[in-house]
């Protein structure tokens, strides 16, 4: 799995965090999303699949 985010389209909603804490944070100057693991380990991939699905913003993509 292979994590993309479109920073512009990133609405700071914060979704992807409360989902999967491990992969994704949030800039503190702004909220804007941050992967911190874009090639999460195969445990990862619900909550990824999870963040993915329910961001407002669709944002994020998986490969
Ligand atoms: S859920 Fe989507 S809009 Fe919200 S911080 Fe994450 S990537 Fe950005």
């Amino acid at each position: 799995m292979q994590i993309t985010v479109d920073t512009d389209k990133c609405c700071a909603a914060g979704q992807c965090v409360l989902a999967a804490p491990e992969v994704f944070d949030q800039r503190d100057e702004d909220g804007i999303v941050l992967v911190l693991n874009s090639s999460p380990p195969a445990e990862q991939h619900d909550a990824v699949r999870e963040a993915a699905q329910i961001c407002p913003a669709a944002a994020i993509t998986l490969s």
